[in-house]
């Protein structure tokens, strides 16, 4: 038999390709990290960092169980990275409060926890007043709201740069400013990658690029990723500064989010636009963030604005992650993650190192097979 070859190429280092090479690493991996800019830059670097596996919606569904485990998963994630880098990343599991304003506020809150409950998780009705108590500074409008006591929540930046410190200190190769063109394919194996016009032989490659997976060649067909930008905000809270995560819904639908980092910085969120790859911030999107930010604390109004910036989440046509081995022998796909890549950085890398080494795999992987839209391009 020939033994399976332990060496993987793996294209993007953001939380993902980072995540994927230290468990791979911690496994005696032969892994080469390649990106083109700074690792953890691009999406990783604009997240808010929330760590929320509740449901986000019909069609969403398979994602609920990923994001559930890979939340229980955090706190040894965190430890192991820690350990390794030598830093800390603002692992707070201190919950999330959501909250409901307007006349349909109760409604909403109940369609909520029936929803929560169909998936087996808990969240604690809390009445507008209620929710003042745990959170003061919340808007007095506040009609209903949902106590998450298991949520927590990163410092995305910090868990990024610890990352990627880690990766290197476990032995992984990092190579940043090194683009990748193509895949060298012969027949149906693949034998590495193609970078700045030179070949880089592997054993095993995985994509794991983010919004810009589908502008490898012979990557669209497994990963037809896509940009969805987020616009974001921080903010100088001062003595406004929550002490936990608030959202806020609004007409069935989440308006903006605040998440408290333990610096001070309070950050607020987000849009959801398709815009192409341009990460443009506009008025239009600061805006309604900045409006939806006072609604939830009145006394954010002066606070003063530190950092505006945007991000491209790695989006898919069915919005779920694209996870597993392709008909490709030796290519492997991890991205797609759309809105949650940081919470489900954790159970991405285990699945990884399951699936790559033939091992059953704690999730199913059926849902995110890369092989769904090469059946879909058929039908
Ligand atoms: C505004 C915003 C808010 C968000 N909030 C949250 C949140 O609260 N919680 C949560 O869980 N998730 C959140 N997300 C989603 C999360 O940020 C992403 O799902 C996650 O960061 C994706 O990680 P990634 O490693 O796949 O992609 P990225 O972080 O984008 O990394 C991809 C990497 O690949 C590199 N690359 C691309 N092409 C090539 C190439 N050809 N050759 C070499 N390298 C290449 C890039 O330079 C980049 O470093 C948010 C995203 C945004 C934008």
């Amino acid at each position: 038999m020939v033994p399976m070859s332990n060496d993987a190429v793996i294209v993007g280092a953001g939380v993902i390709g980072c995540a994927v090479a230290c468990e791979l690493a911690r496994e005696g991996w032969k892994v080469r990290l390649l990106d083109r800019q700074k690792p953890a830059s691009e999406a990783t670097w604009a997240a808010a960092g929330m760590l929320a596996p509740g449901p986000e919606g019909p069609g969403l569904e398979a994602i609920v169980p990923l994001g559930r485990r890979s939340l229980a998963l955090f706190p040894g994630f965190v430890e192991g990275i820690e350990a390794a880098s030598g830093m800390h990343v603002g692992f707070r599991r201190q919950g999330a409060l959501v909250t409901f304003i307007g006349t349909a506020a109760n409604h909403e809150q109940g369609e909520m926890l029936a929803e929560l409950a169909r998936f087996g998780m808990a969240g604690e009705p809390l009445t507008g007043e209620e929710a003042r108590r745990r959170e003061p500074r919340l808007n007095p409008e506040v009609a209903a709201a949902i106590w998450m006591a298991d949520e927590a929540a990163v410092d995305n930046r910090a868990l990024g740069r610890a990352l990627s410190v880690a990766a290197s200190r476990l032995g992984v190769e990092l190579q940043a400013g090194v683009e990748v063109q193509s895949l060298i394919l012969e027949g149906k194996r693949c034998r590495g990658v193609v970078a700045g016009g030179e070949r880089l032989p592997a054993g095993h490659v995985v994509i794991a690029a983010g919004c810009y997976s589908a502008g490898i060649e012979h990557v669209p067909r497994y990963a037809p990723t896509s940009p969805a930008r987020g616009q974001m905000v921080a903010l100088d809270a001062g003595p406004e500064l929550p002490g936990v995560v608030i959202r806020f819904h609004r007409g069935g639908h989440l308006a903006g989010y605040l998440v408290p980092r333990e610096d001070g910085r309070l950050i607020a969120g987000s849009t959801l636009e398709n815009a192409g790859f341009d990460k443009s911030q506009t008025p239009g999107g600061l805006r309604r963030i900045l409006a939806a930010a006072v609604e939830m604390i009145p006394g954010l109004e002066n606070a003063p604005i530190i950092e505006t910036w945007s991000g491209l989440r790695p989006d898919t046509p069915d919005h779920l992650p694209i996870l597993g081995p392709t008909d490709i022998e030796g290519l492997s796909i991890a991205t797609g993650h759309h809105r949650n890549g940081i919470l489900l950085a954790p159970i991405t890398a285990r699945l990884a190192r399951q699936w790559m080494l033939g091992q059953p795999t704690d999730l199913p992987l059926e849902p995110f097979l890369p092989s769904r839209f090469a059946r879909w391009a058929a039908h």
